[in-house]
């Protein structure tokens, strides 16, 4: 009995749902967003004065914030004296309705009900395996989140023989009918130096990670600074810069991830500087016992406990993620210096936050 009211029930809602839904198919269009384009061109382009342009930027950060990538999409309903958007985040579930009704605007934050589906990609690599998972998905998105899954694992280009095979499976998001963005890649497969390697997206409380079961046994001194590992910049010591030719290099690693999410100490240790500089922003250096010292920039916010002498723990809540000093994205700036020199964090870092490794291990004893 109570089985059939589940059922019912289950109809009942998908049936409640689903009307919407078709009924906004019929008049909504999935638009491309095109290179170049910004909220600010995409509302010019659809016939928003200048005016009309700056009230809806007014209106919220969040919608200045936007941030537009070239694998999203965003809706359009065009009538006569009517204009409706929807337009997404790429990287947050952040969305936003804008419309225009006999002259007038209005903007709300908007919750889409996303329809996601799981495709599977498979192929072989030629060249980079960047360029050739782009060859088969047209985005960016997808590539780098792939790259993200092993960027503990690979050491160097080398270590992917040329036709190796992989394949990875990734969630689609439809609202109302019309493929908007790509999600996360769940499952993930690569030959590196012969051998197949898989990964899972692996996702709890503490965290998300990509994750299989030698991600516990490494043996590597720090944790993870952040539950969430996107790679947006790595370790670059010879990085050139593009346009003056000149030597920058890069010297720490990038996490990118929304303002406000926690940064986690590594490792045992004890504050040995913190406070503001033009390029760090806000930044905190912790000293350990095995000789490394690390570094957090760009914070947002520092703990109001830290301070100079102060000891953390691992998994320590010890700041927030930011934008402050040289930075157009909030992203975590993590460096490890090591008798005077910088050095490659990725080598010495576990792909998970300290807070996640129980969890992780049940999982592997239930298996
Ligand atoms: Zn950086």
């Amino acid at each position: 009995m109570i089985h059939l009211i589940q059922v019912v029930i289950v109809f009942l809602v998908t049936w409640i749902c689903y009307q919407p839904g078709q009924a906004a198919a019929n008049y909504f269009t999935a638009m491309p967003v095109k290179s170049g384009d910004t909220l600010i061109s995409i509302l010019r382009q659809h016939g928003f004065s200048e005016h009309e342009r700056d009230q809806i930027l007014s209106t919220s950060t969040h919608l200045q914030k936007l941030f537009l990538t070239l694998d999203i999409k965003y809706m359009l309903h065009q009538d006569r004296n009517l204009t409706e958007l929807r337009v997404y985040d790429s990287q947050t579930a952040a969305a936003f309705r804008i419309l225009k009704h006999n002259g007038k605007i209005t903007t709300a934050p908007y919750k889409p009900n996303f329809k996601i589906t799981l495709v599977r990609i498979e192929g072989r690599v030629h060249g980079s395996v960047l360029g050739s998972i782009l060859a088969k998905i047209d985005s960016n998105f997808v590539a780098s989140r792939f790259n993200d899954a092993y960027a503990f694992d690979i050491r160097s280009a080398r270590n992917i023989k040329s036709g190796a095979s992989y394949w990875f499976t990734v969630q689609k998001k439809y609202d109302q009918g019309a493929f908007i963005k790509y999600g996360e890649i769940l499952q993930t497969s690569i030959e590196i130096d012969g051998r197949i390697i898989k990964k899972n997206f692996v996702h709890t409380t503490n965290g998300s990670v990509f994750f299989n079961k030698s991600s516990l046994t490494e043996k590597r001194p720090f944790y993870a600074p952040v539950n969430y590992l996107k790679i947006a910049s790595n370790f670059q010591p010879h990085r050139m810069h593009p346009i003056t030719g000149r030597r920058q290099p890069h010297l720490g690693i990038d996490f990118e991830l929304p303002s406000g999410d926690p940064v986690f100490a590594p490792r045992q240790g004890v504050v040995i500087r913190h406070g503001f500089s033009n390029a760090a922003g806000n930044y905190i250096v912790l000293a350990h016992s095995n000789g490394m010292e690390t570094a957090y920039n760009h914070l947002s916010k520092i703990n109001k406990k830290i301070r100079r002498g102060y000891r953390v723990y691992a998994g320590d809540q010890i700041a927030e993620v930011g934008c402050t000093g040289y930075c157009t994205r909030a992203h975590l700036h993590f460096a490890i210096k090591y008798k005077g020199q910088m050095i490659n964090p990725i080598k010495y870092i576990k792909s998970y936050p300290y807070r996640m490794e129980q969890q992780l291990a049940a999982r592997v004893a239930l298996n």
